[in-house]
């Protein structure tokens, strides 16, 4: 029944095709080089459209000038250089990006009757990929500009929430050649993916704990330099409301070009270091100090929770030894407190109820990027890479059936 029904759907289209045909107006069509281009007659093409394979006759135009061609009933119905109808594309990108593309055939047949080869998803994944992060970016770039109009958003009253934070996508040969890596032999097997997010917090948990707003959290990502990143992430703030927001927190690990994007981008921001990572830290100190079984003394950790960064230095650092080479070891991780020291006020972070853990965009480099990307085997191209992740944060963040709808004005 349901195929007869989808066989009948066919039908219905191909006649409401031919009658839009038939009516739209005739319009003189140029040519990239001005020229006006002549009818050359009707082409067909095999579409798969949602509801099976449907046979579609077009117009066809060709410049006489520089013989370049084009099908405007194509661009109207955006089937440009493609088989497959907008609606099939939206289930093979959608179905890519959220699992590996053999498994994604299987699911686009299953949930949707139609037969696409894996490659054939891989493809129209890496297509579509890059027209998301186009539209994501113009939007950004609309954003960016409108900065200070920014309308009043009913979030104002929520404590505003952005992070980041990256993890290793590994990634073919050629895409790394000339970068180094933690290998033994100081070569990379990966490349780095920036993914932020933005959320908001109003309530607290039963035990008087913060609580992250449900459905609050939006992503944006992609390999690419910290500089590029700290604008996207900044562009993804304003979009979520950041100027109207009274308490604006950044939450990171503490890596090295974290800071910077804060200073940059959000200078008002309490910027807070992950706690955990500052217990890693101190719990590497006590293990260089006193052995692998070590744990930080309670002294310390109640320092460390106080946020008293000055004391809690003062006293680790005591116990170094004198000569320089082993100095040296032991003072990176004691360094990592004195840089990080202006945002590690844990005492008064906990008393404003602000999160002090950067777990929400840690779980969200697993979800959002690990996987999907770091499965076993798996090598990318950086440009496949970037499409998947542009696909899973765009749906991710509620966005995907808006960036579909742009594209049918
Ligand atoms: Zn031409």
């Amino acid at each position: 029944m349901l195929q007869a029904a989808r066989q009948g759907g066919v039908g219905v289209l191909s006649t409401l095709l031919t009658h839009w045909q038939q009516h739209a107006l005739r319009e003189v069509i140029l040519c990239r080089c001005g020229q006006r281009m002549s009818s050359r007659g009707w082409r067909a093409k095999k579409l798969l459209t949602t509801l099976g394979r449907m046979p579609l006759g077009r117009s066809f135009y060709q410049c006489e000038q520089c013989h370049q061609s084009r099908c405007p009933d194509d661009e109207r119905l955006d089937i440009v250089q493609t088989t497959y109808s907008p609606g099939v594309r939206r289930l093979m990108a959608r179905a890519g990006s959220q699992s590996q593309f053999a498994q994604a055939a299987e699911d686009v047949r299953c949930y949707a009757g139609l037969k696409v080869e894996a490659r054939e998803i891989e493809r129209v994944a890496e297509e579509v990929g890059p027209q998301v992060e186009q539209w994501l970016s113009e939007q950004q770039e609309q954003i960016l500009q409108r900065v200070g109009a920014s309308p009043a958003s009913p979030l104002s009253a929520a404590k505003f929430y952005i992070s980041f934070d990256g993890t290793g996508v590994p990634v073919r040969k050629n895409e790394l050649v000339g970068r180094r890596g933690k290998q033994a032999d100081g070569s990379a097997r990966t490349r780095e993916a920036k993914l932020g997010c933005v959320f908001t917090q109003v309530g607290l948990d039963k035990d008087g704990y913060p609580k992250r707003d449900l459905d609050s959290t939006t992503y944006v990502g992609a390999i690419e330099s910290s500089t590029l990143f700290g604008w996207r992430m900044y562009a993804e703030a304003l979009r979520r409301g950041l100027a109207p927001a009274k308490e604006v927190i950044a939450l990171t690990d503490g890596a090295l070009y974290h800071r910077p994007i804060v200073q940059t981008h959000f200078p008002d921001a309490v910027h807070i270091v992950d706690l955990f990572h500052a217990y890693e830290h101190l719990t590497a100190i006590a293990q260089i100090l006193w052995g692998q079984q070590a744990k930080a003394p309670k002294a310390w950790r109640d320092l460390l929770e106080a946020g008293d960064i000055g004391r809690l230095v003062g006293k680790a650092g005591k116990q170094l030894p004198t000569s320089a080479q082993s100095k040296k070891s032991r003072l990176k991780p004691l360094g990592y407190f004195e840089k990080n020291a202006p945002q590690m006020r844990y005492a008064e972070y906990r008393a404003r109820k602000f999160f002090v853990g950067s777990g929400v965009i840690e779980a969200g480099c697993r979800t959002v990027i690990g996987e999907r990307l770091k499965q076993s085997g798996m090598r990318w191209s950086v440009r496949g890479a970037n499409a998947i992740i542009a696909l899973r944060c765009c749906i991710l963040s509620g966005r995907f059936e808006d960036f579909w709808a742009s594209r049918t004005s």
